[in-house]
């Protein structure tokens, strides 16, 4: 193994199975080239993707971890992403919950599609279903079109203009607290982990995913200044929790590339360990 990557896992990676653009094999055969020893498959609100994946890594020297993203809103109105690692595709409370979020997803897209057309964008559904191929419909589908639409220079640029919070496009999400996902994920057999905490991570509400089953933050993310970098290290090791991170990386010329981010590769084989009891 040669480059960077040897012995390094990218543990937050989205898939056009979500909001990806990038075939679930596709990512693993670029994580492959890049040299990078681990890879977790982290869509949101659908594990759709983690069969493909794990059949192109199996027989190549990747540690390949099936993961989850769910979004969260604390009382606070502040948003928390959890991951969940290691989850059995088998049905159950969390398949229940991802169908939920999903038809949610449907409902909420056809509202900020509406709420554009009001304000004189004429984005077509059809359009933004062709964009999302099937897959729970999201954001970076919906900025896509609009950069195709040239009403956007890129999708960040879509964000600021028409799709973050306030901006004439954006619709909230359904309503889902943090302990619920951290629950779902421990209650399927998963390990869950705060996603990018950034500057929420405080000690009351750690404390209390703690209290829920949290066995991880993500340390590690393109949107964690060093300061915060700095806050999820101290506190995954107060807490005795897995310290992960990796690239949140969506498609090739949005936000950065593949492999950015990563962890040592003992992380996701720590992941997998402390999934796999359940997992059996
Ligand atoms: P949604 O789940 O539909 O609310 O969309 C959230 C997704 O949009 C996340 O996966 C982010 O990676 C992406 N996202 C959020 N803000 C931005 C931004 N400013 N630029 C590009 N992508 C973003
Ligand atoms: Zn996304
Ligand atoms: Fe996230
Ligand atoms: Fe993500």
């Amino acid at each position: 193994m040669k480059g960077e990557g040897a012995g390094r896992a990218d543990l937050h990676v989205h898939s056009a199975a979500s909001d990806g653009v990038l075939a679930p094999a596709e990512l693993v055969r670029r994580a492959v080239a890049l040299g990078l020893a681990g890879l977790a498959l982290t869509d949101h609100d659908t594990q759709a993707g983690l069969a493909e994946a794990r059949a192109a890594a199996r027989g190549r020297r990747l540690v390949f971890v099936p993961g989850i993203e769910l979004s969260a809103e604390d009382e606070d109105g502040v948003e928390v992403h959890i991951l969940g690692y290691g989850v059995p595709e088998s049905g159950g409370p969390l398949a229940e919950l991802l169908e939920r979020m999903r038809a949610a997803r449907a409902e909420r897209m056809a509202r900020m599609i509406e709420r554009l057309r009001r304000s004189g964008l004429p984005v077509e559904e059809e359009d933004v279903a062709r964009e999302a191929g099937g897959a729970p419909p999201g954001r970076p589908h919906l900025a896509r079109v609009l950069v195709r639409m040239g009403r956007a220079r890129d999708v960040a640029d879509a964000f600021d203009r028409y799709l973050a919070p306030g901006r004439p496009g954006y619709e909230p999400r359904p309503k889902l607290s943090p302990e619920a996902a951290v629950r779902s994920v421990r209650a399927a057999g998963g390990v869950a982990v705060w996603a990018h905490p950034g500057p929420a991570l405080g000690k009351a509400r750690l404390s209390r995913l703690v209290a829920a089953g949290l066995g991880g933050i993500e340390c590690f993310h393109p949107d964690m200044t060093a300061e915060d970098t700095g806050r999820a290290l101290q506190a995954a090791e107060a807490h005795g929790l897995a310290a992960t991170g990796g690239s949140d990386f969506h498609a090739e010329g949005e936000r950065v590339p593949l492999g950015s981010v990563t962890v040592p590769v003992s992380v996701a084989l720590e992941l997998l360990a402390a999934a796999r009891h359940e997992l059996a």
